[in-house]
């Protein structure tokens, strides 16, 4: 049994919580570069350069990407083979947010919902947690922006509306957000499981790394069809009109109950900032 102590954890998610709303990754980054290419109307090629020059000078000056620096969500794949020594691994993760806000001069983005009454410190995170074979632990952090998260949502349609459901309530989600989610977006969806599970489908999608498709080739024709159909929607870049309106779309499944076919989008903004490590 490899220790792990909480103190690792902490700095690890201090870091990884500062870089990824100051540092956008680098594939995110090229996402957008080729956009510029395939963009067909100047004002949405003109929005993709200015969101590289944004993604550029918050680098350089260490500022974030966003004003948003949103919820910190976590994904946590913990070995069963570590043993977290020195504390809790659920406040572990939450010392590192508070310090990484802190530090980092993050928005805290977290509040009541009925108050409103801000917690102060971005905590609580949101926490997803699985158990993997092996002696580690790895660390993935999302935070996540309100403006596209607001438009993501589960629906449970009818087994009989199958693909072609899936397809129109996907496309309905994107052109209901317009601009609001600051496209270009990267779209998530979530296929089956239950009511709660294809949420999280949803989000884990949005972790695929971009440009490439889902292992099951009838999911990644679907990917490649719903992308076409985004980029027809006209919405384009931050909702100027154009023909780049998602810069990916990614598909997570699994079974469901024969009575049911859960679906959930989950849209990500052109900041997807996301970082993980192993520990
Ligand atoms: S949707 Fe994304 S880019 Fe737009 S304000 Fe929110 S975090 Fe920032």
């Amino acid at each position: 049994m490899r220790e792990i102590p909480v103190d690792t954890i902490i700095a690890a998610v201090e870091t990884l919580f500062i870089d990824a709303n100051i540092n956008l990754s680098r594939n995110v980054i090229d996402a957008i570069k080729e956009a510029i290419k395939k963009e067909e109307s100047p004002a949405g090629k003109e929005v993709l350069r200015e969101l590289i020059k944004n993604a550029e000078t918050a680098k350089e000056e260490r500022l974030p990407v966003c004003q948003d620096t949103g919820l910190a969500v976590t994904f946590i794949e913990i070995g069963q083979d570590v043993h977290v020594t020195g504390g809790d691994l659920s406040d572990a993760i939450a010392e590192g947010v508070r310090r990484a806000y802190r530090k980092g001069f993050l928005r805290k983005s977290c509040c009541h919902p009925f108050t409103r009454k801000n917690t102060g410190d971005n905590t609580p995170p949101i926490i997803h947690t699985k158990i993997v074979p092996g002696n580690t632990i790895k660390i993935i952090a999302l935070p996540k922006g309100g403006g596209s998260e607001n438009y993501g949502e589960v629906r449970m349609l009818t087994p009989a509306q199958g693909r072609e459901g899936v397809k129109a309530f996907v496309l309905e989600m994107v052109k209901k957000g317009g601009p609001n989610p600051c496209p270009p977006v990267f779209v998530g969806v979530g296929i089956g499981g239950n009511l709660e599970t294809s949420a999280q489908l949803s989000k884990e999608a949005l972790m695929t790394p971009m440009g490439t498709r889902n292992r099951d080739p009838e999911l990644a024709m679907l990917e490649i069809e719903m992308l076409d159909e985004i980029n027809r929607t006209g919405i384009g870049p931050q909702g100027y009109g154009g023909s780049v309106t998602a810069l990916d779309v990614h598909v997570e499944m699994l079974p469901c109950h024969i009575a049911s076919l859960p679906v959930a989008v989950n849209i990500q903004c052109h900041a997807h900032r996301i970082k993980e490590v192993t520990l």
